[in-house]
């Protein structure tokens, strides 16, 4: 009997690298290797001592690039700068391309921008019937808590209000948002978001929960969070205690590079986990960060192995000052061609383009259904080969079992 399914489907046995990107490491004390174990495991320790200003990243990081330096110094006045000590223990100074240190240090790039690009890409203003709620699909509502977060990625699609460094002023108006939400009986799922609603105290949180969790109507609870990639050390037994009081709460955290998780985050995602918060992860496609398959395939196998589900890959929202993290839609296409069929389904993410102006999200895929018309569906599959399905009136059974064809017919659709 073989134990290696990969050799025995014919396939190349994963790579050196790969492997490599899928071991579990720290994130090591760095240079915080004096602090106390209960200072650096305490999240409010962490976020007292995030780096904030190109001064300290300098101190802290002399490899800086100009671009980077030039990018930091005027970071305040766009998307703040933050970074957890922990997280920054992931980006190597020795590398310019870093995939940690293009998510979270900026460059000078951000002030460029194109006549396409937008401070709100998703139109999400536009659906906000009262302030911090966005309410575009029909049965369900996005609630903005706050506008902070332990860090902030360079790409975020709410720059323009997280951080409030460009002085969008945001106040949630927790009040008339569930207000909004009890009167609306179609809503039967919230997503808190933000900002990150982690960031609240257990008590704060709980009581929004609780508020909703009591709203008839509202079957589903989600939280957004990148906490648990940022600050693990957030994700204590009592907050996960909490947590499992009001299910069904789902959680979906976002990380993109394979690095991210850490035996960190991997602990901190098996304590909500073991809350049984089903969790899934939603990734940017970015460029020197994931546009590549073999990190893509690297991230979502090892996702798996943090009992995360990957939900979504997202093109990168057309915001402000985002181009030198925007890679192409044909590269995001590239990535999915080379999952989907070459690992488990579980692993592979939907990859959806956020329509510019406020459209929703909307599924793009490689194409596998190559011709489809009244009595037939021609498709390939993952290895190029070529099916037929007949097709049926609806209800009708199929009687012939679908076959592989050799060449096929030219379209007739
Ligand atoms: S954690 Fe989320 S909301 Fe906060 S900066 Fe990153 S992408 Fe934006």
């Amino acid at each position: 009997m073989h134990s290696d399914t990969s050799r025995d489907n014919g396939e190349e046995p994963p790579s050196r690298s790969s492997n490599s990107l899928k071991q579990f490491k720290s994130a090591g004390r760095g240079f915080w290797s004096n602090v106390s174990d209960a200072d650096w495991n305490d999240w409010h320790w962490q976020l007292k001592n995030r780096i904030t200003t190109a001064e300290q990243l300098q101190r802290l990081m002399p490899t800086l690039t100009p671009e980077e330096f030039a990018g930091a110094k005027l970071a305040n006045h766009k998307l703040a700068l933050a970074i957890t000590p922990y997280f920054f223990n992931l980006i190597d100074p020795a590398d310019e391309n870093c995939p940690i240190r293009w998510q979270v240090i900026p460059r000078i790039q951000e002030t460029h921008t194109a006549s396409w690009e937008m401070s709100d890409p998703c139109g999400e203003d536009s659906h906000s019937p009262v302030p911090g709620l966005v309410h575009r699909y029909p049965d369900r509502v996005l609630f903005l808590v706050t506008d902070r977060c332990a860090a902030y990625c360079r790409y975020c699609t709410r720059s323009r209000l997280v951080s409030n460094a460009s002085g969008y002023d945001f106040h949630p108006e927790f009040e008339k948002q569930i207000e909004y939400i009890g009167a609306h009986p179609e809503i039967r799922d919230v997503l808190l978001s933000g900002g990150d609603p982690l960031l609240f105290s257990d008590d704060k949180l709980e009581s929004l929960l609780s508020r909703l969790r009591a709203i008839p109507h509202v079957e589903f609870l989600r939280i957004g969070t990148r906490i648990p990639i940022f600050l693990p050390q957030r994700i204590t037994p009592a907050l996960c205690a909490m947590l499992k009081k009001y299910h069904p709460l789902f959680i979906s955290v976002h990380t993109n590079h394979p690095r991210e998780l850490t035996t960190e985050v991997r602990d901190a995602l098996g304590r909500l986990a073991d809350a049984g918060i089903p969790l899934g992860n939603q990734s940017v496609l970015l460029r020197n960060v994931n546009d590549d398959a073999e990190i893509m395939k690297a991230h979502v196998q090892k996702l798996l192995m943090c009992r995360v589900k990957p939900y979504y890959l997202y093109q990168c929202d057309l915001i402000t000052g985002s181009a030198h993290l925007r890679a192409s839609v044909r590269k995001g296409l590239e990535v999915m061609e080379a999952l989907r069929g070459h690992t488990s389904g579980y692993a592979v993410p939907t990859y959806v383009i956020d329509a510019p102006g406020g459209g929703g999200k909307i599924p793009v895929s490689p194409e596998y259904v190559l011709c489809h018309n009244d009595d037939r569906v021609v498709v390939r599959n993952y290895e190029g080969k070529i099916f037929e399905y007949p097709e049926a009136a609806d209800g009708t059974p199929l009687v012939e079992a679908p076959t592989e064809i050799e060449e096929p017919e030219l379209c007739k659709c």
